[in-house]
């Protein structure tokens, strides 16, 4: 037969179509929505299906749920791995659940604080004049987004050659990149607020809170069809049909292909995309036994190579027997790329310059957290790039009312969204994605 479409056969698609509208899905696709990612967006958007009785299921690709939300136990004390604040507390959605699930939060200017001392290759140095730049530095990259401009951090300071140092060093420290490609204004967006941290891991409350929601773990989405009805996802455990995917994985998950898209994404999407790209802050835990130093708990010691790049060392924290290495850019890539014995062996020099030989003996054990290298994140979290301030608008915006891209990333906007970068940002943006889906 020329066509498929006979009289009885339009009679009988008459039928499905006068059927209820949930009925009709459920006829349609295999679920609702399918969520690829379980990290805090993905969470966040299961939830919201949950509430909202919409059919969902959950894809991701680890073995765990959490993401960048990640509670490191590998040395024998609970260090977070990735997120670490929870940032903007007051309407940050972590806060409430917190409360829900009676898990403590701190404030951390509450806890005793230790010392703060500044070194450059091992040496002690004061760095007062640095910290009197913090005000101006402050002023010129969080304050009234009416006066921040869409360029890098380099051209914010241009009028002012001695905050470029401070500038580089914030560029690193918080977005985990170099300042020549950062966009002032997508960093002058973010709200600001209380920020609360969680002693017994931000990674352990979201795998309390995660506990509740049936995820596939192991099962990498390595194709999505949008071409017919609904949507085609697929991966190694097979494909599913869904009315609507909500698509948490990071932007350098993305922007690296390992998702393909057919049709091709349309071009507003490809260019959020390509504004958008992932800094390398990374952590390094290290254990030690028998001896502090002589410093006490929560002391951060600054170590500064120049050429090279800055360190902060968070020495024994909440009374802990660990040593958090933080740093981020360039180096970071540099330090990742010689494999991870040599990135330890690299915090254990800096540690041996500052506080002596005793380091290395005392030295237990450590975890490498390398996020720019892990093929499931492929970077901390993400920022505009100069000029594509925008670029957080476009990539939330939906595809033909069936992919919502949500998470960090377009966890900000034009408007007054300034939850970019965050766990908090991520969940109230994968929250908003199912939401949006209609069934
Ligand atoms: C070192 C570091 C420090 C940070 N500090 C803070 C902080 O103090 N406070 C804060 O709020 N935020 C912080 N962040 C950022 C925060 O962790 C992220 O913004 C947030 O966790 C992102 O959540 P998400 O759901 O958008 O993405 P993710 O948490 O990355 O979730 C995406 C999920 O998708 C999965 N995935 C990837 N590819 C696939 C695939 N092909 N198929 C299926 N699943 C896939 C991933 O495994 C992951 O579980 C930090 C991050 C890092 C790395």
């Amino acid at each position: 037969m020329a066509s498929a479409l006979t009289r009885r056969s339009l009679l009988h698609a008459g039928s499905t179509l006068a059927l209820p509208r949930a009925l009709r899905a459920q006829a349609l696709f295999d679920v609702d929505v399918a969520i690829i990612g379980a990290g805090s967006a993905g969470l966040g958007a299961a939830r919201a299906c949950m509430a909202q009785g919409k059919r969902f299921v959950v894809l991701e690709a680890r073995g765990r749920i959490g993401g960048r939300v990640f509670t490191d136990m590998s040395l024998g004390a609970p260090y977070d791995a990735g997120a670490y604040y929870i940032h903007w507390a007051e309407r940050n959605p972590w806060r409430d659940i917190a409360a829900e699930l009676d898990v403590s939060l701190r404030d951390e200017s509450a806890l005793p604080s230790g010392e703060w001392l500044s070194f450059e290759n091992g040496a002690r140095v004061e760095r007062s004049a640095r910290r009197r730049q913090f005000a101006e530095l402050s002023r010129r990259f969080d304050t009234d987004l009416s006066e921040v401009p869409d360029v890098s951090f380099v051209e914010r300071v241009a009028d002012a050659p001695d905050l470029l140092p401070g500038a580089r060093g914030l560029a690193r420290m918080a977005v985990g990149e170099e300042a020549e490609r950062v966009s002032a204004l997508d960093y002058a967006r973010l709200w600001s607020g209380d920020d609360l941290i969680v002693p017994d891991g931000y990674g352990a409350l979201v795998q309390r809170f995660g506990a509740q929601v049936p995820v596939r773990l192991a099962t990498p989405v390595a194709h999505i069809r949008w071409d017919g009805q609904g949507v085609v996802v697929e991966s190694p455990a097979g494909s599913l049909t869904a009315r609507a995917a909500i698509v948490t994985v990071p932007v350098g998950v993305l922007s690296g292909g390992a998702i393909r898209f057919t049709p091709e994404l349309p071009v507003v999407t490809r260019e959020g995309l390509g504004g958008l790209a992932m800094g390398a802050l990374t952590k390094i835990g290290l254990r030690f036994a028998g001896t502090r130093f002589g410093l006490p708990a929560n002391s951060n010691l600054w170590d500064e190579i120049p050429g090279e790049g800055g360190v902060n060392f968070e020495c024994w924290p909440f009374d802990r027997d660990l040593i958090v290495a933080i740093f981020g850019g360039d180096f970071a890539r540099a330090v990742l790329a010689q494999g991870e014995r040599a990135a330890v062996e690299i915090m254990l020099d800096r540690l041996s310059a500052m506080l002596g030989e005793e380091a290395r003996r005392a030295f237990v054990g450590a975890s490498v957290n390398g996020w720019a290298t892990d093929p499931f994140s492929m970077g901390c979290y993400s920022h505009a790039l100069p000029g594509q301030a925008g670029a957080r608008a476009k990539l939330a915006q939906p595809v033909a009312e069936r992919i919502w891209f949500a998470g960090e990333a377009t966890a900000a906007g034009d408007g007054d969204f300034g939850a970019a970068m965050t766990a908090g940002g991520a969940y109230l943006a994968g929250e908003a994605a199912a939401r949006a889906v209609k069934v």
